[in-house]
């Protein structure tokens, strides 16, 4: 008999936020959906725009 349990998935979680630039138009722009969407209650698009954020990061650094 299979015992082990799902992980589950982390939400709502402020895990590993990308840092803001806040001199950047493009992170403050991101900052912004984030908080929209964490306010609407909306993770996966809280997630995404943490991808946007860190690929963002990535290709400025
Ligand atoms: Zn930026």
């Amino acid at each position: 008999m299979k015992t082990d349990m799902d992980a589950p998935p982390v939400l709502g979680l402020p895990l590993e936020a990308p840092a803001v630039n806040p001199n950047c138009g493009v992170c403050a722009a991101l900052a912004r959906q984030r908080a929209d969407a964490r306010a609407a209650g909306d993770f996966s698009k809280v997630a995404d725009v943490n991808v946007e954020l860190r690929s963002h990061q990535a290709a400025i650094s």
